[in-house]
């Protein structure tokens, strides 16, 4: 089917609150279209749904365009992210003078942040790069098995390591992204990964986002979703993880979850997921681990949730083998 989207209109711009120099701030996320993650042609990552969000023959002049529409609707916020569907600093999805204009556009901003695999982050990228930037880099995990095997990511923890250490020697910050639960890991396994996980980028972090796996359209992950072997985490394991973390690292700890409360994404029992992820957000603020008291029955169900996938030695949806065991009785 032919695609209908413009090369030359963002593929989507909003506003919302974060963080910049320890205070809450406004701040204007655009996700802009470009040609996609050069990681896609290897097949890309088993969770990622970004292919999307790119298309094929994206111009230079298709992405001015793109910020021309970003400034239109650009209020003065003092941060702005700027998303593609993979490395901003791939001169293919975004070329150098492309870059420059964007820079220079939002050269009045206390605080940039975007996205880069680590093979294009080196001292000639980042040369042109303002003190100002952030850059966010995707570790997911440091367990190279789990990168390789479970999220077939295409580079090693050691690779971020030195993409991280690099841009803080240019006196950039580091947003480091980890994934909560990648497909073949059990609830306990992941938690006990994105904690280790975080250990390892605190040296060269500023900022840890834990992001629970959210089930993508079209993904690798999706196929073993729908066949029940994968459920997307508890907000309770997202909690656990920050409290072992709590106090424990420089970086500040944060999460926004795409998805939360829904069956794809990060979930307890329904009733209490607005209050639990009130509470991540909360805490992804104040950094306060009182901010992550939650009650609600279904906490000692995720317990017990932990408990029989550790006995089972299965990452399998047990809600879902339990619902459909049901149906199969009836
Ligand atoms: S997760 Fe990042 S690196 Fe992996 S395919 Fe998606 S955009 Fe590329
Ligand atoms: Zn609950």
């Amino acid at each position: 089917m032919k695609d209908k989207r413009s090369p030359s209109q963002l593929e989507a711009l909003w506003k919302e609150s974060d963080m910049s120099d320890g205070h809450k701030v406004d701040a204007m996320v655009m996700i802009m279209r470009t040609n996609g993650c050069c990681w896609v042609r290897n097949g890309g990552c088993t969770m990622c749904g970004y292919r999307e969000a790119s298309l094929s023959h994206v111009t230079e002049d298709d992405l001015l365009k793109q910020l021309e529409e970003a400034l239109s609707r650009y209020k003065g916020e003092p941060f702005v992210k700027i998303y593609t569907s993979g490395s901003f600093l791939d001169d293919n999805e975004v070329p150098r003078s492309v870059r420059a204009k964007i820079f220079e556009a939002f050269s009045g901003c206390e605080r940039i942040l975007f996205e880069s695999r680590p093979e294009f982050i080196t001292p000639d990228t980042l040369a042109d790069v303002p003190k100002t930037a952030t850059i966010a880099l995707g570790l997911e995990s440091s367990d190279p098995e789990v990168l390789e095997r479970s999220v077939h990511k295409g580079f090693t923890p050691d690779d971020i390591q030195r993409a991280g250490t690099l841009i803080k020697e240019h006196g950039l910050m580091v947003r480091t992204y980890l994934l909560l639960k990648p497909p073949f890991m059990t609830e306990s396994m992941s938690i006990e990964d994105a904690v280790r996980s975080a250990r390892f980028a605190d040296p060269f972090s500023d900022e840890i986002s834990v992001n629970p796996l959210n089930v993508q359209r079209g993904t690798y992950v999706e196929r073993l979703w729908k066949r029940g072997e994968f459920r997307s985490p508890w907000i309770w394991s997202l909690i656990e993880v920050f409290r072992q973390l709590s106090g424990t690292v420089h970086s500040r700890l944060m999460s926004s979850p795409s998805g939360g409360g829904a069956a794809r994404g990060v979930h307890n029992c329904g009733e209490c997921d607005r209050r639990a992820l009130d509470a991540v957000e909360r805490f992804s603020f104040t950094q306060d681990s009182a901010d992550l008291e939650v009650e609600c029955g279904c906490w000692s169900q995720w317990r017990a949730y932990l408990e029989s996938e550790r006995m089972l030695g299965t990452p399998a949806d047990l809600d879902r083998d339990f619902e459909n065991e049901l149906i199969l009785r009836m």
